[in-house]
């Protein structure tokens, strides 16, 4: 069998067990191609499966890697979490196999890579592209906390772009699946939002702070809280020290959503549907939810 088509794939979701644990796959089902990048864990590789000839990306981890690092509980969330998902945003995951060394993901192919080399070439976007992705990404979160998921991770380098220029949320690795609230400390900094700084109870409104601070960093090219020393950034984070540069030139109107989106107490951050009836995305984003430059 290849790698499974959409509908083949809603198929096996509803019954019941994990799609990514119904075929047992191994290296001899792939030719594998060119690297396409290097994690913290191993290498992402270019591959084809032989029998469906679906281009994929295949992510090597090594095993000893992984234990040294004590994450393969992350990683088994991960590949649970992320199997499960189906939205044109977010990224998808086939299925997993591993032999001795080493765990294999197979991965959506993101053909034209990090968003992160984008916005470093770029410096920021404009507020077309910024508000495209926003709104791309709050609905991928909607979908994502309508099925009790909750990121907790959302930042440039975890976003992909695909053929047509749509993003895609990768690395669920820090994501969890919950029906309660938690209390986690995890993350970088930057992106963190009070409540996970400061240790207390969270729940999915941290994604919509993270969101903020993506649009800002989008529009701005730096994320708001930046300091030089993690202290100071943790300081602007809990007293959500938000101040605008007057370059680049911003609207008012972006500054107040981003305003919106990052407030301390959680249970005021603007829902994310309401994100996406905001005048500055009804504005700017482009229907399409793809950016075309
Ligand atoms: P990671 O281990 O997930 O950080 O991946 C390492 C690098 O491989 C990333 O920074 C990307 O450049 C590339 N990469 C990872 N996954 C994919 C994918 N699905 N499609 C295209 N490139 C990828």
């Amino acid at each position: 069998m290849g790698i499974v088509t959409e509908s083949e794939d809603e198929r096996k979701i509803s019954s019941e067990s994990t799609a990514a644990e119904k075929k047992r796959w191994t290296l001899n089902d792939f030719d594998v191609g060119k690297p396409l990048g290097k994690g913290k864990f191993g290498h992402v590789y270019l591959a084809r499966e032989k029998r469906s000839k679906h281009i994929v990306a295949l992510k090597v981890l090594f095993k000893s890697q992984l234990k040294q690092s004590q994450v393969e509980h992350q990683l088994r969330r991960e590949v649970e979490i992320q199997s499960h998902l189906r939205h044109p945003n977010i990224l998808r995951l086939y299925g997993y196999f591993y032999d001795q060394k080493r765990v294999y993901l197979i991965l959506e192919y993101a053909v034209k890579g990090e968003l992160y080399k984008e916005l470093q070439n770029c410096k920021y976007f404009s507020e077309r592209r910024a508000a495209t992705y926003i709104a791309s990404l709050a609905r991928a979160l909607i979908y994502c906390h309508g099925k009790h998921v909750i990121h907790r991770d959302i930042k440039p380098e975890n976003l992909l772009v695909g053929a047509e220029g749509e993003l895609k949320i990768a690395d669920f690795g820090w994501s969890v699946h919950t029906f309660n609230r938690r209390r986690t400390m995890c993350g970088t900094l930057d992106y963190l939002p009070p409540e996970m700084v400061e240790s207390t109870e969270h729940d999915a409104n941290v994604d919509i702070w993270s969101l903020g601070v993506l649009c800002y960093e989008f529009l701005y090219g730096v994320p708001p809280f930046e300091a030089k020393e993690h202290s100071d950034t943790y300081g602007r984070i809990v007293q959500v020290d938000l101040k605008f540069p007057p370059r680049p030139i911003v609207s008012s109107s972006a500054k107040h959503l981003i305003s919106q989106m990052l407030v301390k107490n959680s249970s005021q951050r603007l829902p994310l549907h309401k994100v996406l009836e905001h005048p500055w995305i009804v504005q700017n984003a482009d229907p399409s939810g793809v950016y075309r430059a």
